[in-house]
């Protein structure tokens, strides 16, 4: 073997696999077509739990460090230009202000790392970098992936250098993050379902660094342009750099359209336009034999709501402890197989948020007549029904939070789950340990120390009752199957009532496995169920 778990694709979710299979010890080799990360922008919010994600890499003071400042307003408003006040407001918290409402909330509702803007064109080369410097990791940019062969213990992966040579690499396993065109799935004969072409929109990014100081629109992420061209701009994280997006036929009218939303003379260049399809797709599967899926290649959203890149963090995080876990021999057979059972279901939630969110955008859209910018009792009335619907629907598209911090393994088979469990909510988040929910968040060190930082990168004991029972028993069934085990007791009676039992298991990318009000009484078969065997 050349490695032991080949990566196809160095976007986000390909370079995040590659970090956490590398701090695990796992030896990886990362290929990527392109000479070099990602030069025009796509996603620009990493959600909460992907910067929870982060912090678990050492990785978030880094990215936040790299995009917006933690005071710039993250609101987001409907208007004709920048040079007029804006018509309608959805006011979102400053990163500062949610990590100050984190701290004053103490009911576990509060995600332990707030979002962050970051364009991915920033993202990327950091990641990339990070990647690179994991002595058993292995970055090989301008390597194609063209086929892979499974065999009997591993897989052969041929790859075209763009110098034009052909190579080949070994290992055990394979994983696809090679977008939604991705060469693996198609090789799998993984049939993507869904809605394949819903608009094309055209994107480009204008350089404009004298913007602030021109107009009188509020600093903001996000302005609507109320036009028939669906025209949104997003300020990237250098805040000198804008996106447009609009439904037009030429890139020069992507020209015209940031002049209209910017409303007065300014210096700017366009440094790039393509075009983009919106679509709603989730493979049918997303795992045979050792390979597997994940990202973009696995599932398509519209990036309403940002369950893009996000979701596909959650892919990477879940296959690779698992796939450390395998590598160990301390992973069962039902660990991998796990994989798909447990992220499928969050891919096809996460495609329907997203659709739902792009509905009512879409809605408010469709209200938009020629007249609407005119001072007429027919522009009036325009204006007062499209902004009367935006209020009921724009905001749905940011109503996401259930579906960032609350979605839950429900029925895998490596979770000990209990009957009539919670149903996924897109909208809201309640704290939960229901077997399957990510931990809710409680600082031990007030500001400094999360619970999340005491769970390490095996299984985790929680012990919160006032009496601590004896769990040897435990740690030798998980020393018998070769699992990390640790303990952590904790002596808070809030913790106590939101986490709700004596006794949670949790694994190692923080999802409740198991909990009790007592240890179990056959403590080899909770540690076999829980580790795949
Ligand atoms: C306009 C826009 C805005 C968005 N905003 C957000 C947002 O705010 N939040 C969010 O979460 N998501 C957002 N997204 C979605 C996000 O950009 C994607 O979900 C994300 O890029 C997926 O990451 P990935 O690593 O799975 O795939 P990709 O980023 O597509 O990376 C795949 C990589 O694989 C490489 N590759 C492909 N084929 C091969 C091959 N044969 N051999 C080797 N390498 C190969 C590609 O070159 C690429 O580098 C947005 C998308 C768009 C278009």
């Amino acid at each position: 073997m050349d490695t032991q778990v080949l990566i196809v694709g160095g976007g986000p979710v390909g370079l995040t696999l590659a970090i956490d299979l590398g701090r695990r010890g796992v030896r990886c080799i990362l290929i990527e077509k392109n000479d070099a990360p990602l030069g025009y922008p796509k996603m620009e919010r990493c959600n909460p739990r992907t910067m929870e994600i982060f912090r678990r890499l050492g990785l978030a003071d880094t990215v936040r460090a790299a995009g917006y400042p933690p005071d710039w307003p993250m609101d987001t408003y409907l208007l004709f230009d920048l040079m007029h006040p804006p018509l309608f407001k959805m006011a979102h918290p400053t990163v500062a202000s949610a990590k100050a409402k984190r701290d004053a909330t103490l009911d576990g509702s509060m995600p332990l790392e707030p979002y962050q803007i970051i364009s991915q064109y920033t993202l990327e080369p950091l990641l990339k970098s990070v990647a690179e410097k994991i002595p058993n990791v292995a970055v090989k940019f301008s390597h194609e992936f063209e086929s892979f062969v499974e065999g009997s213990d591993g897989v052969t992966l041929h790859a075209r250098t763009t110098a034009g040579d052909r190579v080949s690499f070994r290992a055990q396993y394979l994983v696809g993050c090679d977008g939604g065109s991705s060469a693996v799935r198609k090789q799998l004969g993984f049939r993507m379902e869904g809605e394949p072409h819903i608009l094309e929109m055209r994107q480009a990014l204008f350089h404009c660094p004298e913007l602030y100081a021109k107009v009188i629109a509020p600093r903001a992420r996000h302005y609507h342009r109320i036009d028939e061209h669906w025209t949104l701009m997003i300020v990237q994280d250098s805040r000198e750099h804008f996106t447009l997006h609009a439904v037009v036929e030429k890139d020069e009218d992507m020209v015209r359209l940031f002049e209209k939303i910017v409303g007065t003379p300014i210096q700017y260049r366009m440094l790039h336009c393509a075009k983009w399809v919106q679509r709603l797709l989730l493979a049918e599967h997303y795992a045979q034999g050792r390979a597997f899926i994940a990202g973009d290649a696995a599932h398509l959203v519209i990036p309403t709501g940002g369950l893009g890149m996000n979701t596909g963090i959650g892919d990477a995080i879940d296959i690779s402890w698992k796939l450390a876990a395998t590598l160990q021999h301390w992973g069962g057979p039902k660990l991998l197989r796990s994989y798909e059972a447990e992220r499928r279901p969050i891919g096809a939630i996460n495609v329907q948020a997203s659709g739902r969110g792009t509905t009512g955008r879409s809605k408010w859209r469709s209200a938009y007549r020629p007249c609407i910018a005119d001072d007429t009792p027919e522009g009036k009335a325009a204006l007062a029904n499209l902004l009367a619907i935006a209020a009921d629907e724009a905001p749905k598209s940011f109503r996401v939070v259930g579906a960032e911090l609350g979605y839950r393994y429900a029925g895998s088979p490596i979770i000990c789950d209990e009957p009539g469990g919670p149903e996924p909510n897109i909208d809201a988040y309640e704290p939960t340990t229901w077997p399957g929910a990510r931990l809710p968040h409680f600082w031990l060190e007030a500001g400094t120390l999360s619970v999340h930082d005491r769970i390490g990168d095996g299984y985790t004991l929680l012990r919160l009752g006032r009496t601590k029972a004896d769990a040897s028993d435990l740690k030798h069934a998980f020393d018998t199957v070769g699992a990390p085990l640790s303990l952590l007791d904790i002596d808070s009676e809030v913790v106590r009532r939101v986490y709700g039992f004596d006794y949670l298991l949790v694994r190692p990318d923080l999802h409740v496995t198991w909990r009790g009000n007592a240890l179990p009484k056959d403590s080899e078969q909770l540690a076999r169920v829980v580790t795949g065997w």
